[in-house]
């Protein structure tokens, strides 16, 4: 059968910005006869993710992710549907994900590779195991609870940056819920700026663009901020850092406004703001999602529950066809999403 993946197609340098043109489209032949304990897979969903754009260098600098090589298959998170299978654990029909799922519509794979979830967990919604019901809730919910130190009645401030992608949208509906009593999100545009606070339940927004931030944060958290969910560092994290009560705390999820650049993470901050950090004793400690995989059953369950009781409401940006998996990753890093960015595949 034939089946249509993409493959690296050249690599934007360290110091570069991703171009769709860095993907290229394929098509390929895919053997009928499955080995035993393999599986044929229909893709349904692919992740686009910023950590990605590290695998897109010839050396990661991280020891965890591997590079993807050139004209090779590119792969991330998948969702999709088993339509064969001599694997004794899965059947046809049966909804499977992975975190290494290869960008194609079609694919052999060990059906050991694979994880087979309940679709109920997500009402039928399968995306959702790529975002809220999967990696991405897994990262705002156990970066707050394990780096977050909210209490309830504590009358804490909570500041998040990319607030209104996948992570961020929910770290900060999750610090409310968890007890916070104001939650700021800051993000790139006006229209994300209506969706926190109106759709989310944000307390305010900042249009990082538009705005002057530190003045913005000054009016809007005139007592400090407590907690500060980081997902983008530079100039944007100081000035939040900057405004940080003493005994405060930053969970360093990630910094998406330094991976286009050579600089190691995470990237080193300003004198001033370490001083800061220092003299007021706020954490800052790097939160990695893959270290608390011993918590995700529970922490799965739990989000599952949130999302089926609309505790949590869900943004999702989807785009369509396996073609456009450049332009939805290049896309994601410059803003083009709000919520979990979401390729589909098919139906
Ligand atoms: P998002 O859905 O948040 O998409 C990325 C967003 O980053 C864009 O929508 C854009 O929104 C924002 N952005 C891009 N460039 C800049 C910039 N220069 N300055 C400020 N904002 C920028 O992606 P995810 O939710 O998947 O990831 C969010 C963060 O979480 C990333 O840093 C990622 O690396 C990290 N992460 C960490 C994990 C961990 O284990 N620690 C696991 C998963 C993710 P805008 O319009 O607001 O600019």
């Amino acid at each position: 059968m034939h089946a249509r993946r993409v493959v690296l197609n050249s690599r934007p340098g360290k110091n570069g910005e991703p171009s769709p043109g860095n993907f290229r489209l394929e098509q390929i032949t895919l053997t009928p006869d499955l080995k035993d304990g393999q599986v044929l897979v229909r893709t349904l969903y692919l992740s686009v993710d910023p950590y990605m754009r590290c695998r897109m260098n010839e050396d990661t600098g991280a020891d965890y992710l591997g590079p993807w090589e050139l004209s090779e298959c590119v792969d991330g998170g998948g969702v999709g549907v088993v339509e064969t299978s001599r694997c004794s654990a899965l059947a046809e029909g049966d909804v499977v994900t992975s975190f290494n799922w290869p960008w194609q519509t079609h694919a052999v794979m060990m059906g050991s590779s694979l994880q087979k979830v309940d679709s109920q967990m997500v009402d039928g919604h399968l995306s959702y195991f790529l975002g809220p019901v999967g990696i991405t809730g897994l990262t705002a919910l156990l970066g707050v609870r394990e780096k977050g130190h909210v209490t309830k009645g504590a009358n804490q401030t909570m500041v998040v940056s990319g607030a209104a992608g996948a992570c961020g949208s929910l770290a900060g509906q999750i610090g409310r819920l968890d007890g916070c009593a104001g939650v700021v999100g800051i993000c790139g545009s006006n229209e994300k700026c209506r969706a926190l606070v109106e759709d989310l339940g944000f307390t305010a927004a900042i249009n990082y663009r538009s705005e002057d931030v530190s003045a913005r944060l000054k009016e809007i958290c005139p007592d400090g901020i407590d907690v500060y969910f980081d997902n983008v560092g530079g100039s944007i994290s100081e000035a939040v850092i900057e405004q940080m009560n003493r005994g405060g705390h930053v969970i360093l999820c990630g910094q998406i406004s330094q991976y286009n650049k050579d600089v190691p993470y995470p990237p080193p901050l300003s004198d001033k703001t370490q001083e800061i950090l220092q003299s007021r004793s706020i954490t800052r400690e790097r939160f990695m999602v893959l270290s608390y995989m011993s918590k995700s059953e529970a922490a799965l369950f739990e989000l599952s529950q949130l999302v089926k009781s609309a505790q949590i409401k869900v943004l999702e940006t989807v785009v369509n066809g396996i073609e456009n998996m450049g332009v939805a990753f290049c896309s994601m890093m410059k803003g083009g999403n709000i919520g979990k960015q979401i390729v589909k595949i098919s139906d």
